[in-house]
């Protein structure tokens, strides 16, 4: 059961990798309530969207595996030399 929760997630941050950001609520913009100026969100650049958790920890995993490659790689280009 675990698993398929844990699949269900995955599949899902693959599909939809994004999440209304919280800071702007997904508008993407704050209208400041003094002066009438628009201003972009820094959390999501004005995107009004992030990254969910899972999106990121798996970004984070493909980045780690591929400079791990990258590291073998060049380790075995080494010891053709
Ligand atoms: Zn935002």
């Amino acid at each position: 059961m675990l698993t398929l929760v844990t699949l269900g997630y995955s599949w899902s941050c693959a599909v939809y990798p994004y999440k209304p950001c919280r800071s702007c609520r997904g508008f993407g913009s704050f209208r400041s309530p003094l002066l009438r100026a628009i201003r972009l969100c820094r959390r999501c650049n004005g995107t009004g969207r992030t990254l969910r958790a899972g999106r990121r920890a798996y970004n984070t995993c493909l980045r780690t595996r591929r400079s791990y490659r990258d590291l073998r790689d060049r380790d075995r280009r080494d010891d053709n030399r």
